[in-house]
């Protein structure tokens, strides 16, 4: 712990610099501190703050958590274990995920993290953007870049919907949208759907446009009559899945180093895994054992071989998921109960 180091020995460790406060940068930043790296953190927003995610957490270990010191900040999650799917307005069925997940708002889990940051030391810049520029310590966390792509994400948080601690899980035509309960109260209503420029020109929330359009009117008059909170409706276009082009000369890490399909769960687990990946390196460099060229190859191989599968298998699944001729197949899978589940949710995440 950063506490028990002496004075001294934190004086002699090298600083670094995190670009970017989401999951990764926070996480990262905790866990530096955690064996007395100095660390300021830039934030081009304020906390607390909304964010299109779905707010389903899963994949990510205890191990992991524990790791990186932030598995106190995930404890009050609710812990779904039951995903309902639908496709269209008909009802296909329950699957039980093989390990539990954790929903939890980004409004809150963020919030919480940065103060736990705080607590440890980090220095946090909020309203600081920073430019990808190489510069030897600096950590790129900055999230999805701008990159032509055919996807928007929508999200808002609701009350009054009918939910247990499961995940409902909608397909639609061009799209698919999951609702899930996180804290006071609140459901997390987030979707990907293929961007419909038109579509930003109607009268209503742009969410409701976007899932009559995909096939989804029943959820669309469900959402209709119920209250959203104020300021979490969010939109976020102009993406791409997938490994992310390189940064050239810098360590970019969750969401800007790669993007998994959003239906896996699975993308806040990389960004806390890849941190967890980054820390061993990064205190090696503070300390003087390595130069900072090492110990960005040394983080690039790393990610590298342990995202690449999964991103892999989930850009087929999600073309499969969306494909007009496999529609009718899935249905039939799923209501059999024939789909493997188990060895797509294992495979799609370690
Ligand atoms: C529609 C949709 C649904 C999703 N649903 C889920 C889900 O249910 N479960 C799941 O696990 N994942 C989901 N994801 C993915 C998940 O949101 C991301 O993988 C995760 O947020 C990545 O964390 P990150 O820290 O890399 O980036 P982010 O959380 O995006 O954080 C990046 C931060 O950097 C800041 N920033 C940006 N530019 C700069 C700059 N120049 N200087 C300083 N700061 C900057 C931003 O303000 C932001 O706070 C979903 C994604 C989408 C699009």
């Amino acid at each position: 712990m950063a506490g028990s180091l002496s004075r001294g020995m934190e004086q002699e460790m090298k600083s670094i610099t995190i670009a970017g406060g989401g999951l990764a940068g926070l996480a990262l930043g905790i866990a530096l501190r955690r064996v007395g790296v100095p660390v300021t953190l830039h934030e081009a927003l304020r906390y607390p703050r909304h964010r299109v995610c779905g707010e389903f957490i899963s994949g990510v270990s205890d191990e992991t958590l524990a790791l990186l010191g932030i598995d106190a900040a995930l404890a009050p999650a609710h812990r779904p274990q039951e995903v309902r799917w639908w496709s269209g307005s008909e009802f296909l069925g329950r699957f039980s995920l093989p390990e539990p997940a954790r929903a939890i708002s980004r409004f809150a889990l963020d919030e919480v993290l940065s103060r736990q940051l705080r607590a440890h030391g980090g220095v946090i810049c909020q309203n600081s953007r920073v430019t990808p520029v190489p510069a030897v310590g600096l950590v790129w966390t900055a999230g999805r870049r701008p990159a032509k792509g055919p996807w928007i994400g929508l999200k808002a948080h609701v009350r009054a919907e009918k939910l247990d601690h499961s995940l409902e899980m909608h397909l639609g035509s061009q799209g698919y949208i999951g609702l899930v309960a996180v804290e006071d109260g609140w459901v997390n209503v987030c979707g990907l759907f293929r961007v419909i420029p038109e579509l930003a020109r109607g009268s209503e929330p742009l969410l409701l446009s976007y899932l009559r359009h995909n096939g989804l009117e029943d959820l669309a008059t469900r959402l209709q009559r119920v209250t959203w909170r104020q300021h979490s409706e969010s939109a976020v276009a102009g993406f791409r899945l997938g490994l992310q082009s390189p940064l050239p000369g810098l360590m970019s890490l969750g969401d800007a180093h790669s993007i998994i399909a959003p239906f896996t769960g699975n993308g806040m687990s990389m960004a806390l895994e890849a941190a967890a990946l980054a820390v061993g390196p990064l205190h090696r460099y503070a300390s003087g054992e390595i130069d900072w060229e090492s110990a960005c190859a040394l983080v690039q191989q790393t990610t590298r071989s342990s995202f690449a599968k999964r991103l892999s298998l989930a850009g087929t699944c999600q073309s499969l998921l969306l494909a007009p001729w496999f529609r009718r197949p899935l249905e039939i899978l799923a209501r059999e109960q024939l789909l493997p589940f188990s060895l797509l949710f294992s495979h799609t995440r370690r």
